[in-house]
Parts: C-alpha cells; structure tokens; sequence
C-alpha cells in the first residue's frame, strides 16, 4: 500500500487511507461494523469514517500480539533495528503526505505539520540505534561470594494509547521503542486523528514489521476496550501520553494486574522571563513555545512571568508577533495558525478569556472566536492577569498568552512551581549562573534555557509531579520496555 497518492489533493488524501483495525496484519472491520466520523477541524466536515473496535476486537489485538511475541523478542536486535531504520527512511520519503494528512485531520498548520513529522521519524531512527545497545552488566557481589549478572528483556506485550495533538511524533515515540526492545504492541490512538495512525501501520508493515507485532485499532469505548486489554494478564506495559485525568484512571485500571506505567500527562508550563533576557530571543522563544502546533501541544508555554523591568516592551512585542499569524485552513500553504481541534475546545478556550477578563486581564489582540466554519479562535494575548484566573491553573491547550509581572527571582521561581503539573518551563536571562540555579529550582522534568523548544528524540522527555511518570526518547525511552533480569551465579 502506498500513500503516494494523497499528495493528489487535500480530500483525496482520507479516501486512501485503510481505515478498517489492523489486527494480526489484517484489514478488518469492527465486530458490530459501527464506524466512527473523521472531521477536518478546518471545516467541521466529514473527511473519512474508521471503524469502531469492541471489547471483542481488542481482545483480539492482544491474541495478535500474544502470537507474534515470541517470535519478536527472538529476532536479532540487529534485525529489529533495520525495520526501525527503514520505516525511518519511508516516513522521511514520504514527508510531505504524512504532514498533509496529519493537517487535515487535526487542523495544525503544515509548516507545524512537516515539522513533526520529521520529529516522528527521528524517534524510528533513534530506536533502531538503540535496539543493538541493549547492554546488561557484570558485577562481583559485596560479599566476593558471587557474580551479578543484570541483562534486560522485553516485558511483554505493552498498549500504547496516544492523544491527537500529535498523531505521528506520539505513536513512534512509543512504538520506536517498544519495537527495538522486542515487545509487541497494541497502538489506540485518539478517534479525533486516527487517520495518521492506520497510515504508520501500513507503512510498518512495508518495512518488514511481521504480522501481530503493531497492531491498531480505534473505537469510541476507550474506557471498555483499554480496560478488558489490561485485564489481560498477557500485557505487560502500558505507555500513555494524554491528560492528566485519564492517566489516572488508566493508572488505577494498571493497577489490578500491576502492570508497569509510563505515563506522559498535562502540563502548565511557566515561561519566565528576567530584566537581563535578550528581548529578541525571548521573543521568539516564546512564540515557538506557545504557538507551536497552535498552542495545543503538552509543552506549550501556559503562563508568561515577565520581570518589571522588560515587561511593557514584553507585551507589546508579544502582541506584534501574535497579530501577524495568518489564521486558516491548516494545510492551506500560508497558514501561520490553524484552527482549534474541535468546538467543545474553542468554546472551552473562549471561557478562559472571559474568565481571565473578568479578573482584570485585558486583551491586548485576538479574545474572540471567528464567526465561520471550522474551529477558529486567534491568537490571543492576556495582559495582567491575576495568579486565580482558570488559564493561570489549568492546561489551557489554544492560542492564549496569558502575562504576569513579577519583581525578584524568588517570586518567579515560587510562581513557577504554583501547580499540580510538571511536565517543562522555559527560563530566559542572559546570567547563566542565574538560568541554572533556577532551572535546578523549577519543578519539572524538563526545562528551556534561553530555548523555546527542548524536545528532542536523544534527550530524556518526561515530566515530575502530576505531569507523569517515566521518560520517552533518550535511552531511557528504551528502558520503559525493558525488565532488568538478575541473575546471581557462582563460578
Ligand atoms: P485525552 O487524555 O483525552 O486522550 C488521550 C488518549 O486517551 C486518546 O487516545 C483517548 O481516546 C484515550 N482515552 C480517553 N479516555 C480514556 C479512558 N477512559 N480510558 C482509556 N483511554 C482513554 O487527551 P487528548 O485530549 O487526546 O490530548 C491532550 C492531552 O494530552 C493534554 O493534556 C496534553 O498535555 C497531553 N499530552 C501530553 C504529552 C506528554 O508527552 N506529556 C504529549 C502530548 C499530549
């Protein structure tokens, strides 16, 4: 199967996709042949329907990759690595299709689009390096009485649920590694953009994946389907990258068979900004950080700290750059910014201007939806806005930039840390001696120094607090799916 032809136009790209399950290596169609609507966010259309799995059919995913585990963890890591490397090369040949299509079903623009789609073929790159470097150790026991010999083993058969916010980057950042560890695996990926994810399947299996190694399927019963998968005593892992909220549901429901959790969650991400900053830099910074995938992204900047003395110059600049983003169809070539990914999120992210307004903010450009088809809300800046206003303490996933004054290091760094979440923050200042002492003081997994973006498949991506558990990417990524086995031995 080939995706080539989807670069035909922008509507025939959905009508080529196979959007049946992909179980055991299979086409098929959901058990009670229910279908789930695909909308284009830039239109509030119907672009595709894809079937709709029920418990049955998860059941039979986990059959699927129970009949392909043994003979997957057997292969040679340097067999699984070349899988990895030419799904890699496939992603990276077939660029321009995949950003088009992940434009389409979630509306971000395709300079946003083409941009994680080469972030989601580096995590197929980067695994099937890592797939040959799977090294246990040899140690002598304290006692001089044995050796310790540690090596690392597949856990097993692991369910990867994954959000729409990022339809690719999130499905390879998980299957990459599960793949080069030789565990089998169950992708759900969210019913918003499932299109993408039917797509990598067909793509894996080009690349030599063997039947039942990835299989996916959609539905509209997350809960039921996730839930009978994990009272599989079969599967062994679960990596979830999504909200908070469902994370912790899915935590309890691991919890029966204790089943091992990665868990990439929420995030409220400060971005702080000192009087010694370059202004230029952080403004640019910020823009990458806030605006990227247009604001929905876990990492996205959720609340601007600026030091008095830059402050005035902060907002007007911030408010330059946010009114010049060109506002359109995503995958209309001059979009800057695309829509919102469905009305319950632009009605939610007009709530939080109103709130926000209501404490005293004041809108410096964007605050009001646009009246036409499709999900658009501008971009939006938020002047003075006080520490209670909703946007200041919940994720707010749209183009909102809400600012804040402070005066002294200590009053940022306490603000910072004011949240549940922990997942980045972004630090600006020109005194290193001052970012790294902050950066050490902010609570979180993850933190920009003078750079509004730090995501990167070799560097460790996770967050502390209510943001999650466990790191992706990195070697560390690899580790998730790996079970340290000891073994004492006498010679
Ligand atoms: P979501 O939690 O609503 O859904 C995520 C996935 O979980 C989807 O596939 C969805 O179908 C599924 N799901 C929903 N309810 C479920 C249930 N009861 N049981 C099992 N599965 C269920 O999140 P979303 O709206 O798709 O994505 C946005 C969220 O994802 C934001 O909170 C964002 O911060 C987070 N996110 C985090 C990271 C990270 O790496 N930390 C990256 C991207 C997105």
């Amino acid at each position: 199967m080939t995706i080539a032809p989807f670069l035909k136009s922008e509507f025939a790209q959905a009508e080529n996709i196979p959007t049946d399950l992909y179980i055991g290596g299979e086409w098929v169609p959901g058990s009670e042949g229910k279908r789930i609507d695909v909308l284009d966010p830039s239109t509030g259309k119907v672009i595709a329907t894809v079937a709709d799995a029920t418990v049955e059919d998860a059941l039979k995913c986990v059959d699927a990759a129970a009949a392909a585990a043994a003979g997957w963890a057997a292969t040679p890591p340097r067999k699984r690595a070349e899988i990895l490397r030419k799904a890699f090369e496939l992603m990276v040949a077939r660029s321009e299709e995949f950003a088009r299509l992940i434009s389409l079903e979630n509306g971000k623009s395709l300079p946003d689009a083409r941009g994680e789609v080469a972030y989601a073929a580096e995590f197929f790159r980067w695994f099937s390096e890592e797939a040959v470097r799977i090294n246990g150790d040899i140690g002598l026991s304290p006692s001089g009485a044995n050796r310790i010999v540690v090596q690392y083993q597949p856990m097993g058969i692991a369910l990867l649920i994954t959000p729409w916010n990022f339809p690719a980057a999130m499905a390879t950042r998980k299957i990459g590694p599960a793949l080069a560890a030789g565990c089998t695996c169950i992708l759900k990926p969210a019913t918003e953009t499932p299109l993408t994810a039917y797509a990598m399947a067909a793509l894996l299996e080009e690349a030599g994946v063997p039947k039942g190694v990835v299989n996916v399927y959609t539905s509209s019963k997350a809960g039921a389907t996730s839930g009978a998968i994990l009272s599989d005593r079969r599967v062994r892992k679960l990596s979830f990258t999504g909200s908070t909220a469902v994370g912790k549901i899915l935590l309890k429901a691991a919890a029966e068979n204790v089943i091992s959790c990665s868990m990439e969650l929420g995030g409220n991400a400060p971005f702080v900004v000192f009087d010694d900053a370059d202004l230029e830099a952080a403004l640019d910074g910020a823009m990458i950080a806030k605006m990227r995938n247009g604001g929905e992204a876990c990492t996205a900047a959720n609340r601007f700290y600026v030091q008095e003395g830059i402050y005035d110059a902060f907002v007007k600049g911030l408010t330059e750059r946010m009114k010049k983003l060109e506002l359109g169809a995503g995958y209309a070539e001059t979009t800057q910014l695309g829509p919102v990914i469905n009305t319950a999120a632009l009605e939610r992210i007009h709530g939080l201007v109103k709130d926000a307004t209501s404490r005293g903010a004041r809108v410096t450009t964007g605050g009001e939806p646009l009246a036409r088809d499709g999900y658009f809300f501008p971009a939006t800046v938020l002047d003075g806005v006080p520490a209670d206003a909703e946007l200041m303490n919940d994720e707010i996933f749209g183009p909102l930039a809400p600012v804040t004054k402070f005066k002294t290091e200590e009053e940022a760094i306490k603000a910072a840390n004011d949240t549940e979440y922990g997942l980045i923050s972004y630090v600006y200042t020109q005194d290193l001696a001052r970012g790294f002492r902050v950066a050490e003081k902010i609570e979180s997994g993850m933190v920009g120094l003078n750079r509004g973006l730090a995501s990167d498949p070799a560097a460790p991506f996770g967050g502390v607090k209510q943001s999650g558990l466990g790191r992706e990417g990195s070697h560390h990524g690899i580790l998730e799916f790996l079970e340290a086995k000891y073994i004492a031995v006498t010679w």
